[in-house]
């Protein structure tokens, strides 16, 4: 998807608004060095004040999607309050037995000793959110920051001004500062907090911007959990059930009216699937959102005119077969649901991520084509397979790499607590949710004792005699 972020050089914050910003960091260093951050206790409690402040400010945060995105209410309860409200209940439930110590041992080389594995906080840390799942994609990493037992602090979007506001709000309110701050704004406020040192920074959002946050964490060698997109390619198997099938990529395209990280990008099937799966995907449109989905309370907007304009030049209406740019309204950012199909490798629609309520159908000779045209581009974030053999799932499984890989639905996997969530290679670095937000979010400590006597190390140490040269000898054989 092409970059929000703004090309030309930042003006500069005036020294008040730094100021602000540079005591928020530094708050933020002074309470993780105090020890604020580190009992068990705390951090359970500071789950706990989360989880209060989001039952409290539902109506706010509920209100402020409606007003960026069109979000419903039962949208957003599912794909963003509950879901996070679901990780703070997973990792409060499991925390303690996470966080204790695990026992391994050493080796032969080191023996008699023991070892074992502490997961240590990594400090303050610096979290960048994007607008399209404004409140999941913020509270979900500060789950896994405030569980770690580091301090956060969080960024939210400014293209999706009200949600960011009621993020602020919420914190504010709810958190405490010596955790948590939130520091709003755009790429000036961005580049002020990439200039100072963290201890992770994790951003969500496109690739350009990746590359800028990662540039600014080498100068500090801070690590990064990048969490990108790209085009997630579905392929549609001769022989699937087809109306289920579409049902299935019709809620995965169309939800946020296809602002989703992980929505599908496009669909390769071969000629005769695609003619037949067609009728299926007009089908399960309507069930979904009606004849005129303007008017469905089920189908969101486009976030703002920049992005509707963008996502209206992709479509081709010769193309289309269902939707296209007649019904378009760029005064309410109404995209209506858009299927088009002959569409070429070259066209401008297979060009970036589309992000948005476009789905182009591309035909392929069959399973190798789509394996190799998913080998050929950036590694997606996740790729999609319908298919009733078991055989072909595998060989996409062995044969393509991608953040993940979903078999017989789209999207669902994202709410998941017990799988890791993130992307490979062009679609990111490092995962989160659950056990992975807690695993991302702190260091995994080795403490090795061994006692002083016997003092078994004087046999590798110098001067290397015959028989110690002998023995070293036999020991690494
Ligand atoms: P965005 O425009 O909100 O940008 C993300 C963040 O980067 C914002 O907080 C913004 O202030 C900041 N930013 C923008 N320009 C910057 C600059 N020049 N310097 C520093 N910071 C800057 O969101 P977006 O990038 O449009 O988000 C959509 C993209 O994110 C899509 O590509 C989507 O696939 C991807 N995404 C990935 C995931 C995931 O979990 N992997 C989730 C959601 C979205």
């Amino acid at each position: 998807m092409p970059t929000d972020a703004h090309q030309a050089a930042p003006a500069p914050l005036d020294a008040v608004r730094r100021g602000e910003v540079l005591a928020d960091v530094a708050a933020l260093r002074d309470s993780f060095e105090a020890g604020t951050t580190r009992p068990l206790e705390a951090r359970l409690a500071q789950l706990d004040a989360l989880a209060r402040g989001l039952r409290a400010e539902r109506p706010r945060l509920l209100k402020a999607l409606e007003q960026d995105l069109g979000k419903s209410r039962t949208e957003s309860l599912l794909t963003e309050l509950g879901v996070v409200g679901q990780e703070i209940a997973h990792l409060r439930r499991n925390l303690r037995s996470w966080l204790r110590p695990r026992s391994f041992g050493p080796g032969m080389l080191l023996a008699p000793a023991s070892g074992q594995i502490r997961r240590e906080p990594l400090g303050t840390t610096l979290i960048i959110s994007p607008w399209n799942y404004p409140v999941n994609l913020a509270l979900a990493p500060l789950i896994g920051a405030i569980a770690g037992g580091n301090t956060a602090l969080l960024k939210p979007s400014e293209v999706a001004p009200a949600t960011s506001a009621a993020l602020a709000h919420l914190v504010r309110a709810h958190l405490d500062p010596a955790w948590v701050r939130v520091v709003e704004g755009a790429v000036p406020e961005t580049t002020l907090l990439l200039e100072q040192r963290f201890d992770l920074i994790f951003y969500t959002g496109n690739g350009a911007v990746g590359r800028i946050v990662a540039r600014a964490a080498a100068e500090h060698l801070t690590p990064t959990v990048l969490e990108l997109g790209g085009k997630s390619p579905v392929f549609v198997d001769e022989g699937t059930d087809l109306a289920a099938t579409a049902r299935r990529i019709v809620w995965g395209k169309f939800t946020n009216a296809g602002q989703t990280c992980v929505a599908p990008d496009h669909l390769m099937a071969a000629p005769a699937t695609i003619d037949r799966l067609v009728p299926h995907l007009r089908q399960a449109t309507t069930a979904l959102y009606g004849r005129d989905p303007r008017r469905s309370r089920d189908y969101g907007r486009m976030v703002n005119e920049r992005h509707f304009d963008r996502v209206l030049a992709l479509i081709d209406d010769d193309k289309t077969v269902l939707g296209g740019t007649a019904g378009a309204d760029r005064e309410t950012r109404y995209l209506p649901p858009t299927i088009m199909t002959g569409v070429d490798w070259n066209d401008p629609v297979m060009g970036e991520e589309i992000f948005g309520p476009v789905l182009p159908l591309l035909a392929v000779a069959g399973p190798d084509e789509a394996i190799a045209r998913i080998r050929a581009g950036e590694k997606p974030l996740t790729a999609y397979v319908f298919s009733p053999r078991p055989e072909i799932e595998e060989r996409f499984a062995e044969e393509t790499s991608s953040g993940s890989l979903a078999l017989g639905h789209t999207l669902a996997h994202l709410g998941s607590q017990t799988m890791p969530f993130g992307g490979v290679g062009g679609s990111g670095t490092g995962a989160y949710h659950g056990r992975a937000s807690l695993e991302a979010f702190t260091h995994a400590k080795p403490v090795v004792r061994k006692p002083l006597r016997p003092d078994t190390l004087r046999l590798v140490t110098p001067p290397y005699t015959t028989w110690k040269r002998g023995l070293l000898g036999r020991l690494f054989r």
